[in-house]
Formats: structure tokens, C-alpha cells, sequence
């Protein structure tokens, strides 16, 4: 392994790293002796010369993205063995040959000691976005260990990095089918079907993190009114329908995911008359709504991408909340939802508690709702624990 580029720490920096958080920051570093050319593998020492780890270097303020705290190199085995892992977990977590779930977060970076790699897996399609050049310099080892791995349970594989990957000279391909071409596809959670695009749709195409959540909205939903705010694809309403709800609207200010809300009603619960979707603006739907609601759930994009929005956000969901606070029958079920990484899990229930202040309502805390295991978050690498849910009683 000789001649690869050496990143040295500056003195004292090495303490996160030896407690295996998988990012050097620029401000870390001291010097690094070698070419540092994009993407490419780099090691990383402290200021005694003593190895730490090696990782991917990129010029950022996350300048060393660590896949190993051992000395390796990425050849096909190294990622033969990552994904193997990854897909094996799944396999224990009895994601993979389920037959009411067929989707679900096979690589989840940081969490899966891939850093920069999110891969999704819709039922025969893996679906990769990729966040670090590191990762992109590695599509195609990575691509034949998803082959490997899943066998023939994989038929599709479609990169889509064009919006996660960053603006650097002469990085191409980054969105494209690798295998297969097919672009969207029907597909199950818990029983309930779905049309995917992964190709067009938000994120790799659906929003997998909430599958657990939306199975206890299920079960809070019977004889109840509800509201799901930000619907996008209608997930929660579908749950909501199959809980035995009174009514369900969603709401969503995308014309496209009400359709698509629409088609999925119809599709799992043809022809029933309990589910309507509006078109529209979350805040002008509470300033104009008609309807009491005994269930609400706030699952709002996420408000603060960095740390120096944070205050802003903070603001949105206060006042957010207080519109659901304000609007919500007695007796009512709130589920809120945060998932800006940003945002700790402290600051989000703040804000929460300051709504229910401002809006004279008690609510009492019933579950805190994370992501599911199959979106694991590293002990030593707690910001990626980025979903944080409450749900409340409102008196
Ligand atoms: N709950 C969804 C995911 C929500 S993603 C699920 O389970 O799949 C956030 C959604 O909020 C997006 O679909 C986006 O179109 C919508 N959105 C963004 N801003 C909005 C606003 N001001 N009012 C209503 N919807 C909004």
C-alpha cells in the first residue's frame, strides 16, 4: 500500500476519529503529503504518524469520508464484503423475501460504513444516490457487488446522483440505468401497493423511512377523522383508510403527488368515498379548513438542510405545530414529524412544546418515533439519526 496520499491531523484532532466518527472536517488537518485529487483514497494519521483510518478525500469542509479504520484497499472483495453486509442485515431484519414488503434501504451510508452511499431496493430495482465523488470514482465495483449480492432478486439498477452529487469538473454519468431500464414499478409495504418512479420521484422515489410510522397511524386511525399533512405520495392516508379512519384527507402543494395520493386510494381501496386529496399550501389548508380533525400528521420536507438555518427552522415548526395544536379536535392524536438532520431531537420537541404553549392546548407525549432499522444510525455517528417523530394526545 505504498504512495497513497497521507492526510495528517493536527495535533488533538484525532479524538474523534478514534472514537470512530467516520468524518474529518478541513479544519482538522494539518497537512497532506501527496496529490489530493478528488474522490480518491486517502490515509489518515495523527500528528504522531500513528494510522486511522482511510476514507475518501474531497475538498469541503467534510474534506475525509471513512470506509475503513483499518488499512484496505477498495478493490472488488472490500466491496463485495460492504454491500454482502448490508444486504445480509436486511435479510435478518426479514426485509428481503417478504411477501407484504418488498421495499427497503439497502445501504444507508454512514449507517452501513458506506459514507456518500444511499442505495434503495423497490422490489427487483436498486435505485443509488450517491452524496461524496469518493463513492461516484467507485460506481462500478459498487454496481457489481449489488449484483453479487441480491442475485436474481435484482433486475434494475438506476444512479441517481444528478442532484445529490456535488459540482465538480468532470464528473459524468451521474444518472443513468445500469441495468435493466425500467423506470417505475408497483410495489409493497405492509401489504399496501404503490407506484413508484424512481426515476422521477421525490428522493429515489418514495419515502421508505416512514414505514413503521405509518403502520401506527394505522393503528391510532380507527373511527377517526384525518388530516395527513404533506402527504406527498398518500402514504400515511393509505394506512390510515386500512385502520378503519372515519375520513382521510391529504394534502400536499405538489398538483403531482395529489394525483399520484389519488391513484394510490384507488388502487388499495377502490371506489371508497372516505379519502379526498386537496392540492394546496399546508398553512392556507389550516386557515381555511372546514373540517375538525381528530388525527393529524405532520410530515413537512425538511426545514434546515445546515446548521445556520437552524433558527429559522426551529421557527417553522413551532409555528407549524401551532396551527395543528389550534385546529386539532379534543381527544386528538398529533403525529409530528422532523427530518432535518440539523435539528436535534431536543430542539424539535422545544418546538413542539412551545406550540403547544402558544396554543393553550395540553398534549402528552405517547411515542417517540425514530427511522427504521433498516435506515441503522452508527452509535459513533449520531447526526445520522435525522427522523424524529412525536405523537401526541391532545387534550
Ligand atoms: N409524508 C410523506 C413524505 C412527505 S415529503 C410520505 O410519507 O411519503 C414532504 C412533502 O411536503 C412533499 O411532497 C412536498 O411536495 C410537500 N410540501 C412542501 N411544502 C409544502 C407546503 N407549504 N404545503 C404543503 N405541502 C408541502
Amino acid at each position: 500500500m505504498a504512495e497513497r496520499t497521507r492526510v495528517v491531523l493536527k495535533s488533538g484532532k484525532d479524538q474523534s476519529l478514534r472514537r470512530f466518527h467516520p468524518w474529518v472536517f478541513s479544519g482538522a488537518i494539518k497537512k497532506i503529503d501527496g496529490p489530493s485529487r478528488e474522490g480518491e483514497l486517502v490515509d489518515v494519521y495523527d500528528n504522531q504518524n500513528e494510522f486511522l483510518a482511510s476514507g475518501h478525500y474531497q475538498q469541503g469542509s467534510i474534506a475525509v469520508r471513512v470506509i475503513s479504520f483499518k488499512p484496505v484497499e477498495t478493490d472488488q472483495p472490500f466491496w463485495d464484503q460492504k454491500i454482502a453486509n448490508a444486504w445480509s442485515l436486511r435479510a435478518k431484519l426479514g426485509l428481503v423475501a417478504n411477501p407484504q414488503t418488498n421495499v427497503f434501504r439497502w445501504v444507508n451510508a454512514e449507517g452501513d460504513g458506506m459514507p456518500g452511499l444511499i442505495v434503495d431496493y423497490y422490489g427487483g430495482v436498486a435505485v443509488i444516490q450517491m452524496h461524496s465523488i469518493g463513492m461516484h470514482r467507485n460506481l462500478d465495483a459498487i454496481v457489481e457487488s449489488l449484483k453479487r449480492a441480491a442475485g436474481d432478486r435484482l433486475h434494475t439498477i438506476y444512479n441517481r446522483s444528478e442532484s445529490t452529487l456535488p459540482d465538480k469538473p468532470g464528473i459524468t454519468g451521474k444518472s443513468g440505468f445500469l441495468l435493466g431500464n425500467r423506470e417505475r414499478g408497483e410495489v409493497l409495504e405492509n401489504g399496501y401497493r404503490f407506484n413508484v418512479n424512481w426515476v422521477e420521484g421525490q428522493k429515489t422515489g418514495f419515502f421508505i423511512d416512514q414505514r413503521e410510522n405509518r403502520k401506527l397511524v394505522g393503528e391510532y386511525s380507527t373511527g377517526r377523522k384525518v388530516l395527513n399533512m404533506f402527504g406527498y405520495t398518500g402514504g400515511f392516508s393509505i394506512y390510515g383508510m386500512g385502520g378503519g379512519a372515519d375520513l382521510v384527507h391529504s394534502v400536499d402543494s405538489s398538483g403531482k403527488a395529489i394525483d399520484l395520493t389519488r391513484k394510490h386510494a384507488e388502487l388499495n381501496f377502490p371506489g371508497d368515498a372516505r379519502h379526498e386529496a386537496f392540492a394546496e399550501d399546508a398553512f392556507r389548508y389550516f386557515k381555511n379548513m372546514k373540517e375538525s380533525y381528530d388525527l393529524i400528521i405532520l410530515d413537512p420536507p425538511a426545514f434546515a438542510k445546515h446548521q445556520n438555518v437552524l433558527n429559522n427552522a426551529l421557527q417553522g415548526y413551532k409555528r407549524l405545530n401551532q396551527r395543528a395544536f389550534e385546529a386539532i379536535a379534543p381527544g386528538g392524536i398529533l403525529f409530528t414529524f422532523s427530518c432535518s438532520q440539523a435539528v436535534s431531537r431536543e430542539n424539535f420537541r422545544k418546538s413542539v412544546f412551545v406550540a403547544a404553549a402558544n396554543a393553550r392546548r395540553k398534549a402528552r407525549i405517547l411515542h417517540q418515533l425514530s427511522q427504521p432499522p433498516d435506515h441503522p444510525v452508527s452509535i459513533f455517528h449520531l447526526e445520522g439519526e435525522y427522523l424524529k417523530g412525536l405523537v401526541m394526545e391532545v387534550e
